[in-house]
């Protein structure tokens, strides 16, 4: 942690919904910036990260194509605590099982594309998340964890059954969409990561 005791994140900003993100860190007291080409990252270091939702077929090409791709993978490898939510989540996990591609491979765990189809393309519902309770949740067009791969991933959420919310050490990894809530607390939780990564 920075002296300064503010937790400096990270936000990738190569597309979809980061902006909601920052707002949501930054008013819970966190410094952000936009990380849009290498340099963004190599310029300062970072207490966290957000990978946020939007297409992660698209995110995935843009994190190669920009040099971004292995100095993030390196970073979370080394215990960089981070938060993916929805595209950013299926870009962790290990495998998915509808799609040939696999991007930072860091979160032992299985993930479904699409999962609710296009009649529930979009819902919200409230559920628990670890111990946060009634949480809203947002998903949209969201995934959800078929398997976790390693004793170590502790699922913090479910939905209907589904894996929906996951912690795998330094990585919190989510289908739904904290930061279209209006609640904050997922957000605290991720800042309280930055106090102890170990667990
Ligand atoms: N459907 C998107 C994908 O598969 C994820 C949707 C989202 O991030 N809201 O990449």
């Amino acid at each position: 942690m920075h002296t300064s005791n503010k937790p400096v994140i990270g936000v990738f900003a190569l597309q979809g919904a980061f902006i909601e993100h920052m707002r949501m860190l930054t008013a819970l007291g966190a410094t952000c910036y936009e990380i849009r080409q290498l340099t963004d990252l190599t310029a300062r270091s970072y207490d966290g990260f957000v990978l946020p939702g939007g297409e992660s077929t698209t995110q995935g090409k843009l994190l190669k194509a920009l040099g971004l791709f292995a100095p993030l993978q390196e970073r979370i490898r080394m215990g960089t605590p981070i938060l993916a939510t929805c595209a950013g989540a299926i870009l962790l996990s290990n495998h998915i099982d509808n799609d040939s591609a696999t991007h930072l491979k860091t979160l032992p765990a299985t993930i479904h594309r699409n999962a609710y189809g296009r009649q529930l393309g979009s819902f919200a519902t409230l559920a628990p998340c670890g111990n946060i309770t009634d949480f809203p949740m947002v998903f949209i067009r969201a995934p959800y964890f078929t398997e976790v791969e390693d004793a170590d991933v502790t699922v913090l959420a479910r939905v209907a059954g589904a894996i929906v919310g996951v912690r795998y050490h330094n990585q919190l990894a989510l289908s739904f969409h904290p930061e279209l809530s209006g609640d904050t607390r997922i957000h605290q939780y991720f800042l309280n990561m930055m106090q102890s990564t170990e667990s």
